[in-house]
């Protein structure tokens, strides 16, 4: 019997130190440093109007679980422009798009009305299919900053037209009034479609059918897509997984930045139910999309905001108590505002997959431009 235990406890030892030599191998190595891994797609999100309590609304409004519940990585970011405390959604989209601040009103030029180079313009250099959807017409502040150059947000018609020549190869939202009923006459669906786009002017087609085309355009409202209690349905989330899907195929690099514009619309408005249902619908789009990245495993999703509007907040109802007195009950939520316009405080930016702790921290809205750059090495040919 002693000579069995001896046997099976030399037997029992052999295999641990089989086990463990090999460890202590890995221990002897020199450490690795371990790099960021660089993203080869990147999603950006942006949901104009959007402040810490817009985002909290979706906590207590929604049925499901919220998405934004599903990042890591958080940070803050300062969103003024470069002339005034409070910025306008043109000043803000362009420091996202161009990493330079600059002056309310401004498209994608900087203080002295010069060209900057969008992303779109840098990534499409290095090779990146480029895309752009939002619920405001295409020619908005928002989108327009990531494709045209001009003094003035106003400018749509002029908006319109460089679009048409830029280095977009998918895009959808509204402002079909800017290619067709124009003060030029000119119709600027025949100049898409020379410069190579398919266009649908009624709805999204299945992937499947589009996937041969060179580029694709979508323009299905004369100006803004309709609110979503009007009738807009799951277009943001639709239009956003087409677009990845068509800028992704054939395992190309892709950027597509995707607005959630409405928000902003209901703040200006004041109105907490339309802010509350563009909020939960923003917040769907952010689940498909992070859905794809989890599987793609290469793509970096950066969600965040131009600014907040309304001042919005969540505070407590008021009621009357026995004395006659108001006062604010704890129990129950009355969404307020304090301002028709936007307002100075600083926004979340949320980020997901490879390069998404380069996201933490504080600082300014153009940063989020360079830290892009940085994490891709997308650059110019020049
Ligand atoms: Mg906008
Ligand atoms: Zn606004």
């Amino acid at each position: 019997m002693k000579i069995f235990s001896d046997y099976f406890f030399c037997k029992r030892f052999f295999l641990i130190c089989l086990l463990i030599f090999p460890l202590f191998g890995c221990f002897r190595q020199s450490p690795r440093i371990i790099k960021p891994i660089a993203p080869k797609n990147v999603v950006l999100l942006i949901c104009d109007g959007a402040g810490l309590s817009q985002i909290s609304s979706a906590y207590f409004y929604k049925n499901n679980p919220v998405n934004y519940s599903r990042f890591k990585n958080i940070g803050l970011i300062h969103v003024n422009s470069s002339d005034q405390l409070i910025t306008d959604s043109a000043a803000s989209g362009t420091a996202f798009a161009t990493g330079h601040k600059t002056y309310n009103t401004a498209i994608g030029v900087s203080d002295e009305k010069v060209d900057l180079e969008n992303l779109v313009e840098i990534a499409s250099q290095s090779g990146v299919n480029c895309g752009i959807v939002t619920t405001s017409s295409i020619t908005h502040a928002t989108p327009a900053s990531f494709f045209a150059h001009v003094s003035s947000r106003y400018l749509e018609e002029e908006i319109a037209m460089q679009l048409a020549d830029s280095e977009v190869d998918f895009f959808a939202g509204g402002g079909l009034n800017f290619f067709v009923n124009r003060s030029d006459n000119l119709n600027v669906i025949d100049k898409l479609i020379s410069n190579g786009f398919c266009i649908n002017t009624n709805a999204l087609d299945e992937f499947k059918t589009i996937k041969k085309n060179d580029k694709q355009a979508y323009i299905l409202a004369p100006d803004g897509m309709p609110k979503l209690t009007h009738g807009r349905g799951s277009f943001l989330e639709k239009a956003t997984i087409l677009g990845i899907n068509f800028l992704h195929k054939g395992d190309n690099p892709f950027f597509i930045m995707s607005e959630g514009a409405q928000v902003d619309w209901a703040g200006h408005d004041n109105d907490s139910d339309y802010l509350v249902s563009e909020m939960i619908d923003f917040d769907n789009t952010i689940g498909s999309v992070l859905d794809f990245a989890e599987l793609d495993g290469e793509t970096l999703v950066i969600v965040t905001a131009d600014h907040e509007t309304g001042g919005f907040t969540l505070s407590g109802k008021k009621r009357v108590n026995s004395q006659g007195e108001i006062y604010e009950d704890y129990k129950e939520i009355e969404p307020t505002f304090s301002a028709k316009g936007h307002s100075a405080t600083l926004i979340p930016i949320f980020a997901f997959g490879p390069g998404s702790q380069e996201f933490n921290g504080i600082y300014h809205n153009n940063e989020v431009f360079h830290k892009i750059l940085k994490l891709t090495s997308w650059h110019s040919a020049n």
